[in-house]
């Protein structure tokens, strides 16, 4: 290892902020039309007002459709599965879903799901990389 000091770094900084000592997604809600939107949007897609808020998305959500994955980036263990998280927000988050193996056993459409920070990979200078995964909740009480 390059240096002494293994550091965390968020994978995109811009997606993430700390609320009340917890890390949580940030998105952008349309003061016009109330929409949410991830990653944060300038202006918005929908109705092209300018007034967006940066606002924490909730933790929790459902698994809406989810596939496996059999390439991933070089170090990374496949398969592993990824899928759509469908937030109260009523958003859409991609993400890739952690905790959940056997798959076939433990995923299922419409499961609770819930947001952790892990580690996404490692950069050259052995720093690790986090980012959102979402895993289900209460899996072992389902199993
Ligand atoms: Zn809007």
């Amino acid at each position: 290892m390059l240096n002494d000091v293994v550091k965390r770094k968020f994978i995109e900084e811009g997606w993430f902020q700390t609320y009340d000592g917890a890390v949580m997604l940030v998105g952008t809600r349309c003061e016009a039309c109330n929409k949410v939107f991830f990653p944060r949007k300038e202006v918005c897609p929908d109705c092209f007002d300018g007034r967006l808020k940066a606002v924490p998305l909730s933790k929790r959500g459902k698994l809406h459709s989810y596939t496996l994955s059999f390439m991933g980036l070089p170090g990374m263990k496949t398969p592993y599965a990824v899928g759509f998280i469908e937030l109260p927000e009523r958003i859409k988050l991609f993400s890739v879903l952690t905790d959940c193996e056997p798959y076939e056993k433990v995923l299922k459409v419409d499961m609770e799901m819930e947001m952790v920070i892990e580690k996404i990979k490692q950069d050259e200078l052995g720093n690790e990389i986090v980012g959102y995964k979402f895993r289900p909740v209460n899996k072992e009480a389902k199993l």
